[in-house]
């Protein structure tokens, strides 16, 4: 399986060549030249197959330049047990008080509670597996606001040839995701508190990567939510979802998923055009609703970062979905040119763009929904669930739950997926039970009971490119 770009260069790049890479040469995104096309006989093999074993199988159909038994001992790594809480790995849960057929995926069982886990576990394991390959290191350069920063820590701490560099804005995380990040030990990961906020982190490190030559220098990579392996592990759980909650493989399901960056639903129109018997892909945003007009529309209005809304499920408070363009490449019949008419010079010039009605016909062939949801959606889903079902929610999987209960039909099953826990926002918890007697408290999983007093290693520096690029300097690998 070979990969080619959204925006039509003509070089094509093997899986192990992209993984270590962020964008394509050309300003493109990465995507396999074609979906592997999995069969009834497939299907039917695939069903009861244990959640490692299910991603090994998917994994290989997209990654032709690992050998089989180095993958599948990477998998088997990765998705076990101990790490992910239980044999399922992403476990099922009814919410039928509320409507027939609805469930809760539960993805967020990993080392820092949220469903970037899923895929961040696996991309240590290929990241190390890859560099000692070649001999070579790497230093990762992010920024964080909260979840792909600690994912992105957890997977990657104490891993050989690796060394960590996430800038996130000093002060303003929550607590918890504080703790989570500053309280790990590994001499390999460096948490940089840059005084300013996110979009300074953002800038610096764009800035940083601009500078060609210090990132040749210093082997400068990223593990951001366009890295096409972190979709790629995505893919697994639509499959292992569907075989949950279904008995045949006739049967149909619908996935309704709580959006930002269009990673996690962008993996589910991978399963479906591989042949998974997806309905539909019910897309939820918060009041950061970009998205939801789009598929309302045809319109695609990113906002500026000064337009996007600080809300109470912050990990989809996104301006701009960085996945998107693979999604409307495949719509548009894979035509490159397009493609690049659209993301790279529409986009400058006018801020947006509106798709042709043809075009907008096409879109709608692909089975996507979309709603919104509010911070009063998100108080009132998230009271009800657990009154009628008694199950803690988080403000996101809330997102997803209100907006899926809007689109479900008679005898249409929908498995929301839960891309958080409750205790990562243990605030917004609380305020949707405030003056109610018996309200719940999230439970903090065991390994992080009392991160919150361990000590911190974290090193505060002003909103600078240089003082940045200094710091890399000092410590690179
Ligand atoms: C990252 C994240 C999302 C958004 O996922 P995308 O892949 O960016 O669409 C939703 N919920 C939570 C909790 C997240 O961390």
């Amino acid at each position: 399986m070979k990969y080619l770009s959204t925006r039509g260069d003509p070089a094509r790049a093997g899986f192990s060549d992209i993984l270590l890479e962020g964008l394509a040469p050309d300003g493109g995104l990465y995507l396999p030249e074609r979906y592997p096309r999995v069969d009834a006989a497939t299907l039917a093999r695939w069903r009861g197959l244990p959640y490692a074993e299910l991603a090994f199988e998917v994994l290989s159909l997209f990654i032709a330049d690992i050998p089989a038994a180095d993958l599948r001992r990477l998998t088997a790594e990765t998705y076990d047990e101990a790490t992910f809480g239980s044999a399922a790995i992403t476990p099922l849960r009814p919410l039928t008080a509320l409507a027939d057929g609805l469930w809760l995926q539960g993805l967020s069982n990993g080392p820092t509670l949220a469903f970037k886990d899923m895929a961040m576990q696996l991309l240590g394991r290929l990241f190390e597996y890859e560099l000692a390959r070649r001999g070579e290191h790497l230093n990762i350069l992010g920024a964080t606001s909260g979840d792909t920063g600690s994912a992105a820590e957890y997977a990657m701490r104490g891993k050989r040839g690796i060394q960590v560099f996430m800038l996130s804005p000093h002060g303003r995380m929550s607590p918890f995701q504080q703790a989570q990040m500053f309280s790990l030990p590994d001499a390999n990961i460096h948490n940089l508190a840059v005084q300013g906020v996110f979009d300074d982190c953002q800038d610096i490190v764009k800035a940083v990567g601009n500078d060609l030559e210090f990132k040749r220098r210093h082997r400068i990579g990223t593990v951001n939510s366009i890295n096409w392996a972190r979709l790629l592990a995505q893919v697994v759980y639509y499959f292992a979802g569907y075989f949950a909650a279904t008995k045949s493989d006739q049967d149909q399901v619908s996935f309704a998923v709580p959006s930002g960056n269009f990673g996690n639903i962008c993996a589910g129109h991978v399963a479906r055009s591989m042949g998974l018997p997806i309905a539909r892909l019910v897309l939820a945003t918060n009041e950061n609703d970009v998205l939801d007009e789009f598929f309302r529309t045809g319109a695609y209005r990113p906002r500026g970062s000064a337009d996007t809304h600080e809300t109470s499920s912050p990990s989809m408070d996104i301006s701009k979905a960085s996945n998107f363009e693979r999604f409307v490449f495949d719509a548009l019949g894979r035509d490159a040119a397009r493609t690049r008419a659209l993301f790279a010079d529409a986009l400058a010039r006018d801020g947006g763009f509106v798709l042709a009605a043809d075009e907008f016909a096409r879109v709608g062939t692909y089975g996507f929904v979309s709603g919104r949801s509010t911070h009063a959606d998100r108080l009132a889903t998230i009271r009800e669930t657990w009154q009628r079902c008694g199950e803690l929610i988080d403000p996101h999987t809330a997102d997803g739950v209100k907006v899926a209960r809007q689109h479900q039909r008679p005898g249409e099953t929908m498995i929301v997926l839960e891309t958080a826990l409750p205790a990562k926002f243990a605030a917004t918890i609380g305020e949707a039970f405030a003056g109610l007697a018996g309200a719940p408290a999230p439970a903090v999983p065991k390994a992080l009971q009392g991160i919150e007093s361990l000590p911190r290693r974290c090193t505060v520096l002003p909103a600078d490119v240089a003082a940045v690029r200094r710091y890399i300097e000092e410590h690179a690998g």
